[in-house]
């Protein structure tokens, strides 16, 4: 039993199955979420990231090549965001936190 996670935006707990988390690479910081939407006003408001390691080892990773916003190949700096669903964990990545927004507001994969 682990404890719920707060959305960084609205404070909603998130269970472990549910939810996006979204992560600095490299570094030791993320963000949760209880719903994508959230994303875009986190960004706006500054985009406070929390000291961590990631709660989610997103597999794949390795294979995230380019930002799923611009098509542009990511650089050494990278934000990714891991959807959980079930077991399942989704993952895209960014070149910077205003893609990420970007990619949020126009409704992620089912844009
Ligand atoms: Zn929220
Ligand atoms: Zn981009």
């Amino acid at each position: 039993m682990t404890a719920a996670e707060i959305c960084s935006w609205c404070g909603t707990a998130v269970e472990a199955d549910d939810g996006y988390r979204a992560y600095e690479q490299p570094g030791e910081r993320r963000a949760v979420f209880c719903r994508l939407e959230h994303v875009v006003p986190w960004v706006l408001g500054d985009a406070h990231w929390e000291a961590g390691s990631p709660i989610s080892e997103p597999p794949g990773l390795e294979a995230e090549h380019t930002c799923s916003q611009c098509g542009e190949r990511l650089g050494d700096v990278r934000v990714v965001l891991v959807h959980h669903r079930g077991e399942g964990r989704i993952t895209d990545a960014f070149c910077s936190v205003d893609h990420l927004e970007a990619w949020a507001k126009a409704g992620g994969r089912w844009q």
